[in-house]
């Protein structure tokens, strides 16, 4: 075993049944073994709920980085992008921080009743009950919604359900997210390291300015999410090129959803030298683990 990590499969960027993953906590952890993966980081959607159950089932050769992905936007056009944030290794228990974790979870629930009642008023029964059932007290997401889509056969897949005429566009009232700013400082005031998540998934919508990541790089973001499923090979090189103008370490993850996508653990992978770089750059929390040695 390379002890600089060399050989290491790192994935940074995975979901459990704490947020939309259909794997429980202590299955994405198994998943990850039986994927030969060395580093996984668990990062639900605006939840650090599944941590201690990951962290009780890690097998001492696994490495587990506990991370959250944040719900954020940027207001700087009208109307706002919605964009998501990686903060790894935060202090959870930092007042600030889970304040804004447990709002945003607030405002999913919020959005998720107003789903209901407008394929309701559509005449499509699906009841807040079965999604909360579903959701299993984990951050309640659309992929909820889509899952009980396709039970009524409305959809063939989750995929299917994220269709402009469902929830892509028509049955996607808003929720209230957090200002891109205000959670990148909530990361690094908790002791985290900041990564934009796949910040050019045109398939999701519309993306930001390269201008903006100038700017959250001054402001004390510390990587980009070059290498994901949802980057074309086009995409992953302009975020390449960008990280290393900027100074900005680049990491690679699947974004992995058990079924509610086809992305296995691994998709994707981080250099270790990045790895090293960021947990270089954590105050406060480590990865559980043995690497980096
Ligand atoms: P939400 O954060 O609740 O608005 O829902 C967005 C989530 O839905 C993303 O984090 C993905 O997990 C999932 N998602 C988005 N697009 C798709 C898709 N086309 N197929 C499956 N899941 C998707
Ligand atoms: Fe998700
Ligand atoms: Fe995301
Ligand atoms: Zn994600």
């Amino acid at each position: 075993m390379a002890s600089d990590g060399g050989d290491n499969r790192i994935d940074l960027h995975a979901h459990s049944t704490a947020s939309d993953g259909t794997l429980s906590p202590a299955d994405v952890v198994r998943a990850a073994v039986s994927a030969g993966i060395d580093v996984l980081a668990l990062t639900d959607h605006d939840t650090t709920a599944g941590w201690s159950e990951a962290m009780r089932v890690r097998p001492a050769a696994l490495t587990l980085v506990l991370g959250v992905e944040i719900s954020c936007r940027w207001r700087g056009v009208a109307p706002a992008i919605p964009l998501h944030l990686l903060g790894y290794l935060p202090d959870p228990e930092e007042p600030r921080l889970a304040r804004a974790l447990a709002d945003l979870r607030a405002s999913r629930q919020e959005r998720g009743r107003r789903i209901v009642d407008l394929l309701s008023a559509d005449g499509i029964d699906i009841t807040w009950d079965e999604i909360l059932q579903d959701a299993a007290g984990g951050t309640v997401g659309r992929p909820h919604v889509a899952r009980a889509l396709v039970r009524r056969g409305l959809v063939a897949t989750v995929d299917d359900a994220f269709a402009p005429q469902w929830l892509g566009r028509r049955y996607r009232p808003e929720k209230v997210d957090l200002d891109v700013f205000e959670a990148l400082d909530l990361v690094n005031g908790a002791g985290g390291v900041a990564v934009f998540a796949h910040p050019r998934a045109s398939s999701r919508g519309r993306t930001v300015p390269d201008e903006l990541i100038v700017d959250l790089a001054a402001r004390g973001l510390a990587g980009l999410e070059a290498d994901h499923p949802d980057h074309a090979p086009a995409e992953r090189e302009h975020v390449h090129a960008l990280a290393r103008r900027l100074g900005l370490l680049v990491t690679g993850s699947s974004d992995f959803h058990g079924t509610n996508k086809t992305v296995p653990l691994g998709a994707c992978l981080t250099a270790p030298a990045a790895y090293r770089q960021l947990v270089a750059a954590a105050r406060g929390r480590q990865p559980i683990g043995p690497y980096p040695t």
